[in-house]
Order: structure tokens, then C-alpha cells, then sequence
């Protein structure tokens, strides 16, 4: 049955209101109705109309945050740089300064080393939350791993060390080369290169329709879902939120925002901002048949992902910073097909696809942020996942309903905003 939004609704009956129909919002959803509370799930559009819609579709078993491999110092140069998988929309700089003295703080070494160990932590416990939470329902995973090709001795060298960090977090990895690498991924021999394989990943083909397949047991179990563009949210004094949206209004007991880059919208009427900075990406179909490679695989130094899709290959990727709403850049994307092609000389864009683009909530630290908001008791967001989103939203589905439930939770702070020591606006911030 496909996801779709009923006319009628009775909001007494409502105990939570999710906003937000991403993967983040429909796991969010999910979580709580398995809570036994009752949930309506709310989209100014479609369930995976946003970010959630065209991403690269892996699970991923390992993570660094963005501040272990971009020094602060390194970073206008690494944006000029007309190869680099990683830009800066310049008009959006001065209001990204906030996120940027964030971000500087997190590449200090001590935080990198608490940021990774974390991620990693969360990454392990990923398909295992995807499984609780759905059960036999849980639309099909390609469980065959994730493979990432180093085209240089020096990309190989950093590979190796950060190969030693994943294995001592307890990852899966291995290092493959030559025979090996050719069978696990036949079309990658012309790289003749080194790759690191990750075991524990795992992949969906289509993200959107994965994300919609959620939606629909949501529905299935009893939850509503419907179609409104949510305006303001305000906190009565008998615990309840009053929203306001376009299309109805709701006075339900808690309110969950999980709405990507336009959380802090939202949060202008209560007096908190969350350090969220938006990254575009960008993915393009490519014209070549089912079955021309049958895993993920990355090549870090052109910032992109070649995964199997529905139609055959999607290559996805790049970091184009700036705030929400940041003019596209799609030639970012073209271009690292065009350093690619170098390499794979068949891969071409399928005629009439054009580059779609969508823009992740990205923290200065690369670890999502899930909270109460203070002074709101009934009001929380989880939002931030930046370019992991697929990966924990199981994760942070269960921090986001134990939170709810006032279940204390070893997440509860490590996840929240307040670890970037913020103080709380006055007004409208
Ligand atoms: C090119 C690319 C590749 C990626 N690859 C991967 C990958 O391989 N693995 C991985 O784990 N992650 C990946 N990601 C990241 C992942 O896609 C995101 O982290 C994730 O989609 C974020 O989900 P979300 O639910 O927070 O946001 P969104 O999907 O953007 O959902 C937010 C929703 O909120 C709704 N909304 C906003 N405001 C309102 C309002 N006022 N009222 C009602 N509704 C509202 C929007 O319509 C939207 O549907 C990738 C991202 C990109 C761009």
C-alpha cells in the first residue's frame, strides 16, 4: 500500500506529533508507536520528499566525523580548489560563522578521538535497531558490505591508518587488493588499486522507496500520516503544544521535530538553535545495466559513491556547504563524474536524468543532535545526521522515544545540543 495522507482526524486522540516525514521522521514515528503511544506523523510534502529522497543508500558500518579528515586552517583552500569534492557557497559564509567556530572546536584532537569512538558505536548498532524496530516487516537490505577504492599510494597510506582506528573500535575492515578486489567488484579492476572493505555494511537501492515502505507500516500499525506545513509551535502550561499549521492545527502531548535543515525554523518561538549547517549533495542515474557492480563503492578522493540502484547505478555524493536554501551547484557533482570517467570510461548520465540535489542537516561534529528542548518540556528534535541519516535513524529513533518516555539513556547527553555549549537565546534567536 502506498503512503498516503487521510482527510479526517480526531487530535484528542493524538500523544505525540512528528514533523517531519524523512527516514529520521518515519523511525521517529515507528518508535514511539512501538511505545504504544499514538502518533501522527506530519509532512509539508511526502514522506521522503527531502533529503531522504536521493541519497547513496548505505548503511554504513564505520564512521569518521568531517572534522577527522578537514583541519579548520585547511579548509578555504580545500573549497577553491576547483578538484575538490568539497565547496562553499561564499554568500551563506557569514551566517555559518557560528557553526564554523563549532566545528573548529570539534577537529581538536581529544574531540575527534571522543567523536569517532561514538560514531562508530552508533554505526554498530544500526542494522540491529532497523531489525527491532520493524521486525518481519523490514523491507529488503543487500547485506554484502561497502567498498572503498584508494587511487594513490597516499590515499592507500591513510586508508591503512584509518584502518587501524576502525579495527581498534571494533570494525569489521579489511584491506583488499588486486585478485581479491577484482572478485568482490570485477568492474573495478581497470583501478588497479587497493580497497578497503567493509563487511558489516549494507545497502538499500532505492532510499525513497525504502523510507515510503517504513511509512507504510507505520500506517499498517495504526499510525496517521498527513499533509501540512507546520508554522509555529508554542508550549501550553498543561503540557501540551499547541501547533499551527496550513492546513489544521493540534494540541498533542509531546511534539517531535525531525525536519532536517529547516528545524531551526521552527525553534525561532522557543528560544533555542540548534548548530546545523546545510550540506548540499548531489546524485545523478547513470546509463549502465543492473549489475555492474553489486556493493557500494566509494572513492573518497573524488567525494563520490557508485551504489547499484533500480535502474542500474546511481553516483552520489559531494559537501557543498552553506546555510538552508544554498543556490545548487550540480556541475560539482558532473565534475567528479568527469574525473571518473577517466577511470571508467563507460559510466555516462542516463539521457533525460538531470542531477538531483538535497541538503543535509549537517552538526559541526557529525554526530546527530537529539534533545528536550530547554524550557519546553514537550517539545524535542532529532535532526543533525548529517551524511549518516539512513545509517543511525533506527538509532536515534529509539534515544528520540526513550526521551519522550523520560526513559534515562546513556544518549541523552552525548547526543544533545548542549554539548556544544551553547547558551539559551533570548526571544527570537
Ligand atoms: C547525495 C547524498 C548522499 C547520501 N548518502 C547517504 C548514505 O549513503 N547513507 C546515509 O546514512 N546517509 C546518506 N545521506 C544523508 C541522509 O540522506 C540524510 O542524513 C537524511 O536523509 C536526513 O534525513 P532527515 O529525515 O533528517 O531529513 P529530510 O529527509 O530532509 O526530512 C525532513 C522532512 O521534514 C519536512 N519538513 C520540513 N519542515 C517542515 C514543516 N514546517 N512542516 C512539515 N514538514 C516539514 C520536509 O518536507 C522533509 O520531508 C546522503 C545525503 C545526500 C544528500
Amino acid at each position: 500500500m502506498a503512503a498516503t495522507f487521510s482527510a479526517f482526524l480526531n487530535v484528542k486522540t493524538i500523544d505525540v506529533l512528528v514533523v517531519g516525514g524523512g527516514v529520521v521522521g518515519v523511525t521517529a514515528a515507528l518508535a514511539l508507536q512501538q511505545r504504544r503511544l499514538k502518533v501522527i506523523l506530519v509532512d509539508q510534502q511526502s514522506v521522503a520528499t527531502g533529503c531522504s529522497f536521493g541519497n547513496a543508500g548505505v548503511i554504513a558500518s564505520s564512521a569518521f566525523p568531517f572534522s577527522a579528515h578537514y583541519r579548520m586552517a585547511n579548509l578555504p583552500a580545500t573549497f577553491l580548489k576547483p578538484s575538490s569534492p568539497a565547496a562553499l557557497n561564499w554568500t551563506s559564509a557569514p551566517r555559518l560563522l557560528p557553526w564554523a567556530i563549532q566545528y573548529a572546536r570539534a577537529t581538536r584532537p581529544d574531540i575527534v578521538r571522543r567523536d569517532t569512538s561514538l560514531l562508530h558505536e552508533l554505526c554498530r548498532d544500526a542494522l540491529h535497531s532497523y531489525e527491532q524496530l520493524l521486525g518481519i516487516d523490514l523491507p529488503p537490505i543487500n547485506r554484502c558490505g561497502y567498498l572503498a577504492v584508494h587511487l594513490t599510494p597516499s590515499e592507500l597510506g591513510e586508508a591503512t591508518r584509518l584502518n587501524s582506528i576502525r579495527t581498534s573500535l571494533g570494525g569489521a575492515v579489511r584491506m583488499v587488493s588486486g585478485p581479491d578486489l577484482v572478485e568482490l567488484e570485477p568492474a573495478m579492476d581497470r583501478l588497479m588499486a587497493g580497497a578497503t572493505f567493509f563487511e558489516g555494511a549494507a545497502h538499500v537501492t532505492d532510499p525513497a522507496a525504502f523510507v515510503t515502505s517504513l511509512a507504510d507500516v507505520f500506517v499498517q500499525r495504526g499510525g496517521l500520516l498527513r499533509y501540512n506545513r507546520i508554522q509555529s509551535l508554542e508550549s501550553k502550561g498543561n503540557g501540551e503544544v499547541a501547533v499551527r499549521g496550513t492546513r489544521e492545527h493540534y494540541s498533542p502531548r509531546a511534539v517531535v521535530l525531525a525536519t532536517g535543515v529547516h528545524t531551526n525554523q521552527l525553534l525561532v518561538g522557543c528560544g533555542h538553535h540548534i548548530p546545523i549547517a546545510a550540506e548540499r549533495g548531489y546524485h545523478l542515474e547513470l546509463d549502465i545495466e543492473p549489475g555492474f557492480i553489486r556493493r557500494p563503492t566509494a572513492l573518497p578522493s573524488l567525494g563520490v559513491v557508485l551504489t547499484p540502484s533500480q535502474r542500474g547505478l546511481r553516483i552520489a555524493g559531494i559537501s557543498h556547504f552553506g546555510s538552508p536554501g544554498l543556490r545548487a551547484r550540480p556541475k560539482l557533482l558532473l565534475y567528479g563524474l568527469k574525473r571518473l570517467r577517466r577511470l571508467l570510461p563507460m559510466l555516462r548520465p542516463r539521457p533525460g536524468f538531470e542531477p538531483w540535489t538535497g541538503e543535509r542537516p549537517t552538526s559541526p561534529d557529525s554526530l546527530p543532535i537529539v534533545e528536550r528542548i530547554p524550557g519546553h518540556r514537550s517539545i524535542f528534535v532529532s535532526c543533525g545526521h548529517g551524511h549518516l541519516g539512513l545509517t543511525l535513524a533506527a538509532v536515534t529513533a529509539r534515544v528520540t522515544a526513550d526521551m519522550v518516555m523520560s526513559i534515562s539513556s546513556d544518549y541523552s547527553n552525548q547526543l544533545s545540543s548542549q554539548r556544544f555549549g551553547l547558551r539559551k537565546r533570548d526571544g527570537n534567536g
